[in-house]
């Protein structure tokens, strides 16, 4: 039987003035995403509609659940709008399913049709009942509830859908840059702002011999579970061995990780202004470690003028590893390899640092040489969902 997969916006429907922009968005999205199959895609302001071939169904599915912007989705049947063609379908779908009680909703966009949907549900569900023995209707509780939508030309039937995964399209925001280190909490966080419609770009600091090409893969392959949801994901690699290095030789050890972050945030910023980011994304969450305090983060945030997004600030630790499984960087999150901020850490890093100390130790090295020199430097990988690099697991 013709069957297309419906798709239905949802939260995109909250968005007036803009819709246009949000549909075509998400048109282009799944079209990207779709392009290796054989399908035909159609939309319009409240739905999408997509041809595709019986045995690609399943690999088409799992596209799709990895797609924001996507309330629901149905596998619909197709048929010619009119009545005689209607009732012969739906008998035939209702066939090929056990259940005793049913009801049909009808949702009509043609208004020309000859019945309107109170006329139209009675004459189907009165056509069911006497073609099929043991079923009966019940508008409140059905163990199977059919949906009609009446369209020119053609029109669709369908029972249960799937959930989508809900959001924004990718894309209906401006760029924003994610710290991505090899944690369980910053996936999450690109996972969520990507979640917002915000195209990412990816940042890792390593600090080479410090930190290992091991943990450099780990951080690619979270990256490759990120494009999942995206078209591509530019990561940044940036060297950041000399500046820690400078830290560590020059700053007091209780004071090295607030002024590392400075480094970070500044490198950040500036490379979100090379590469058009409107603003920094990470994984902090507040409370979590030392420099995750209020105190902390107000100082380390005081280098910067950009906005800086913290999806998970207020989550709990398990509600953040709940969000890791999911988007299946957890797996590879607790991968033992070390992170550039780990291999320093001291025993005792300040929970309330002041701004006089941090400029105190920054005055004793030329940092904004050391910055340009990162900046210069940065190595970009695009990642695709299988760009295939050592594989970690
Ligand atoms: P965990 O997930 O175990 O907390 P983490 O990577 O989040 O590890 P934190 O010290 O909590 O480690 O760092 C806070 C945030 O700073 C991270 O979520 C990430 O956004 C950013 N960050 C830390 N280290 C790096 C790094 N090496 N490269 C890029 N971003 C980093
Ligand atoms: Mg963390």
């Amino acid at each position: 039987m013709d069957r297309i997969i419906l798709i239905k916006y949802g939260e995109l429907t909250t968005k007036k003035g803009n819709r246009n922009f949000f549909v075509n968005t998400l048109y282009n999205n799944i079209k990207n995403k779709l392009a290796q199959f054989d399908v035909k895609i159609s939309k319009d302001i409240s739905r999408m509609y997509i041809e595709f071939k019986d045995n690609q169904l399943d690999e088409i599915k799992e596209v799709i659940d990895h797609v924001f912007g996507i309330h629901m989705y149905h596998i619909a049947y197709v048929v010619n709008t009119n009545i005689e063609d209607i009732k012969n379908k739906l008998l035939q779908i209702l066939q090929l399913n056990t259940f005793k009680t049913f009801k049909i909703e009808t949702k009509r966009s043609d208004k020309t049709f000859e019945y309107n949907s109170q006329q139209i549900n009675p004459i189907l569900g009165s056509y069911i009942l006497k073609n099929m023995a043991n079923v009966s209707v019940d508008v409140h509780n059905p163990d199977i509830l059919v949906k009609l939508e009446l369209r020119p030309y053609k029109s669709y039937i369908y029972l249960n859908g799937y959930k989508g995964i809900g959001g924004y399209p990718i894309g209906t925001q401006a760029k924003g840059m994610l710290m991505l280190s090899g944690g369980i909490d910053s996936p999450v966080a690109g996972y969520l702002a990507m979640k917002r419609g915000i195209k990412i770009d990816a940042v890792y600091f390593e600090a080479i011999p410090h930190t290992s090409l091991n943990a450099r893969n780990k951080v690619i392959s979270i990256a490759e579970k990120l494009a999942k949801y995206a078209d591509k994901i530019n990561l940044h690699i940036v060297n950041f061995t000399q500046i820690q290095e400078q830290i560590y030789k020059t700053a007091s050890d209780n004071y090295c990780i607030t002024i590392m972050r400075r480094m970070m945030y500044r490198i950040m910023e500036r490379l979100a202004k090379k590469y058009n980011g409107l603003v920094i994304i990470n994984g902090e969450s507040i409370g979590q470690v030392a420099s995750q305090t209020l105190t902390s983060m107000s100082v380390i945030n005081s280098v910067t003028n950009m906005p800086v997004i913290r999806p998970v600030a207020c989550l709990d630790k398990l509600e953040i590893i709940d969000l890791a499984k999911k988007i299946e960087t957890y797996e590879i999150s607790i991968l033992p390899y070390e992170d550039c901020c780990t291999v320093f850490v001291p025993k005792h890093p300040v929970i309330n640092p002041s701004m006089e100390e941090c400029l105190k130790f920054e005055e004793r090295v030329d940092y904004n040489k050391l910055i340009d020199e990162a900046v210069n430097s940065v190595h970009t990988i695009k990642i695709e969902e299988q760009t295939k690099f050592k594989d970690l697991l």
